[in-house]
C-alpha cells in the first residue's frame, strides 16, 4: 500500500509538471494570437492610403470577431503641434463631440496640448468598437514619459511593446477605483521609408479573460494553483498579474515557468499539495485513469489552439496580401494605381534603368458618359485597360492614374521604339470600339510620351504631361513625343 501511495504521489507530480507546462503554453498561445491581431491592425494603416482609413472599423471588426480577450483597437495618429487644430477638425467630422485631452501623471483629465517640448503627440483618432465606452477615448493622447519611451524604442527596434497591468481608461472613466484588468500592446506604424512613425496601433487586452480560460482548463481543480508575476518594466508597484484565490493556503511543491511576450517576461508559478487529500485517497482510480483522460483533453485543446493559430496566421497573411494589393491597384480596371506606377519609376531612376513613359487620356470622355451613361463609361475604361494589357503583356507596367488618364512605363526603350509603341497603342484603341449588346462606342485617345534622360520624376512627368496637352490642343486623337 505504501508503494501504491508513493507511486501515486510520483504520478501526481509528473502530471502536475505536464499540466503546468501545458497551461503555460496555452496562455502563451492566447497572448501571441492577440499580439498578431494587433499587428494586423497596424498593417492596415501601414499599407493603405489615408482615404481608405475610413474602412478601419470593417477591418478591425473582422479581427475582433475572432478573440474574446482583445477588446479594442485604437489608432493613435502622430500629429505635429502645428497640425493639431486641423486634425481635430477632421476628427470632429466623425466624432463631433471629441476634444483633445490627456491624463497627466499627477493630475486629472486635462484638455488641450500640455507637452513641454513642442513634440508631436499621438492622438486617438479612430477606435473599434465604436461604442459608448470607447468613443470618449477619441481625442485622447498620452503625455506620460512611459509612452515617449515606447515610441523611442520603436524607432530603435521596430518591435511591438507590451505594457504592465493597467486600469483601463474605459473602466476608470466610469469608476476611478476599478480593478487593473487590462494590458496594452503598442504596435508601431511606420512611414513608407521606415524612418519615422505614422502612428501607433494600440490593442487593449482584458487579461482576466486569459486567466478565466486557464482556470476553465485546469483539470486538477484545488490541487493546482497558479500565480503570474510580470517581471517587466514599471511593475514594482503591482507585479502580480494573476493569483489563484487559494494561493496562500498552499505550501506544496513549486514549479516555475516563464512566458515571453514581446519585450516582457511573465513568471508563471505553480503550487500543488504534495500529500494526498482525502478526496484523492477515495478516488485513486480516478487519479490513474481520469488524469490521463483530462491530460489528453488538454493536449487536444492545445492542439486546437495551435491549429486555430495557424489558420489565423494564414488568414492574416492573406489579408495583408489583399491590403497590399488594394494599396497598389485601381479597383475599377485592376491596373496599377498612381502610387504603384510612381514606385516603379522611382525604382528605375534609383537603379539608373533606362525607361520610357507614355501617358494618355481619353478624348471627350465626358461626352461618352453623358450620352451613354456612367456604367457604359466604366466599360470603356475597362475595355481600353484590357486592350493595352493584351498588347503589352508583362513587358510594361500599366496604370490608371484616375478618371480617364492612364500611364505606361516600359523599360529599356529608346525614343524610336517608344514612338512606335505609342503609335500602335493609339491605333489599337481607335480601331477597337467597346462592344455592347446591340451597339458599340468608338473612342480615341491623346498620347504624350518621353524617354527618361536622367531628370527627376517630377520633371519627367511634367514633360510627358505637356506632350499630352499638346496632342489635345492640336485637335486630339494623336501622339506627341516630348523633345
Ligand atoms: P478631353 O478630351 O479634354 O480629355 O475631354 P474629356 O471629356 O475626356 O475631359 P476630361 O478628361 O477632363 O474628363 C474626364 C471625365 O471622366 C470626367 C469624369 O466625369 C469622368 N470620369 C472620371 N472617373 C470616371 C469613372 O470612374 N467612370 C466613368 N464612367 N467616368 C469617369
Ligand atoms: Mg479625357
Amino acid at each position: 500500500m505504501r508503494f501504491v501511495y508513493l507511486s501515486d504521489l510520483d504520478n501526481n507530480q509528473k502530471n502536475f509538471y505536464k499540466e503546468a507546462d501545458r497551461q503555460s503554453a496555452l496562455l502563451s498561445l492566447l497572448i501571441e494570437k492577440d499580439v498578431d491581431f494587433i499587428g494586423a491592425g497596424a498593417n492596415f494603416y501601414q499599407v493603405s492610403n489615408k482615404k481608405d482609413w475610413a474602412q478601419f472599423p470593417l477591418f478591425a471588426g473582422s479581427l475582433l470577431l475572432r478573440t474574446n480577450s482583445l477588446v479594442s483597437l485604437q489608432w493613435m495618429e502622430k500629429v505635429e503641434k502645428r497640425d493639431i487644430k486641423n486634425h481635430l477638425i477632421d476628427i470632429n467630422k466623425n466624432y463631433p463631440l471629441a476634444k483633445l485631452y490627456t491624463v497627466p501623471e499627477d493630475r486629472a483629465k486635462t484638455y488641450g496640448y500640455v507637452m513641454s517640448k513642442n513634440e508631436p503627440i499621438y492622438i486617438a483618432t479612430d477606435i473599434f468598437p465604436r461604442d459608448s465606452k470607447n468613443i470618449p477615448l477619441i481625442g485622447f493622447y498620452s503625455s506620460r514619459e512611459r509612452f515617449q519611451r515606447v515610441v523611442s524604442e520603436f524607432l530603435k527596434t521596430g518591435h511591438p511593446s507590451v505594457s504592465d497591468k493597467v486600469r483601463l481608461l474605459q473602466d476608470s472613466l466610469i469608476d476611478r477605483n476599478s480593478q487593473k484588468t487590462g494590458m496594452l500592446v503598442y504596435h508601431p506604424v511606420f512611414t513608407a521609408d521606415k524612418k519615422s512613425l505614422k502612428g501607433v496601433m494600440v490593442g487593449v487586452i482584458r487579461i482576466t479573460s486569459y486567466f478565466e480560460r486557464l482556470v476553465d482548463t485546469t483539470s486538477l481543480g484545488e490541487e493546482l494553483v497558479v500565480r503570474i508575476i510580470d517581471t517587466g518594466f514599471d511593475t514594482e508597484d503591482d507585479p502580480v498579474m494573476y493569483e489563484s484565490t487559494t494561493w496562500d493556503d498552499f505550501n506544496g511543491i513549486d514549479y516555475t515557468t516563464s512566458i515571453n511576450i514581446e519585450d516582457r517576461i511573465w513568471k508563471v508559478e505553480y503550487k500543488t499539495n504534495n500529500t494526498l487529500t482525502e478526496y484523492q485517497r477515495l478516488t485513486l482510480i480516478w487519479m490513474f485513469f481520469g488524469v490521463f483522460t483530462i491530460s489528453a483533453l488538454i493536449a487536444t485543446l492545445t492542439s486546437i489552439v495551435t491549429r486555430d493559430r495557424r489558420r489565423i496566421e494564414n488568414l492574416l497573411e492573406i489579408r495583408t496580401k489583399e491590403l497590399h494589393y488594394m494599396a497598389m491597384h485601381d479597383d475599377l480596371s485592376g491596373l496599377l494605381n498612381r502610387r504603384a506606377i510612381r514606385d516603379v519609376m522611382n525604382r528605375y531612376i534609383a537603379e539608373n534603368t533606362p525607361f520610357g513613359l507614355v501617358c494618355f487620356d481619353i478624348d471627350e470622355f465626358k461626352q461618352i458618359n453623358d450620352s451613354y451613361g456612367h456604367p457604359e463609361g466604366d466599360e470603356v475604361l475597362c475595355h481600353i485597360s484590357q486592350l493595352v494589357t493584351d498588347m503589352l503583356g508583362d513587358s510594361a507596367h500599366i496604370s490608371r492614374l484616375g478618371g480617364d488618364e492612364f500611364s505606361i512605363v516600359i523599360k529599356n526603350k529608346n525614343i524610336e521604339e517608344l514612338t512606335k509603341i505609342s503609335n500602335e497603342i493609339h491605333v489599337l484603341v481607335a480601331e477597337s470600339p467597346t462592344q455592347f449588346d446591340g451597339f458599340e462606342i468608338n473612342q480615341t485617345i491623346s498620347l504624350g510620351a518621353s524617354v527618361w534622360k536622367g531628370e527627376t520624376l517630377e520633371e519627367l512627368l511634367k514633360a510627358t504631361d505637356q506632350a499630352l496637352y499638346k496632342s489635345k490642343a492640336m485637335g486630339r486623337n494623336q501622339v506627341t513625343i516630348a523633345e
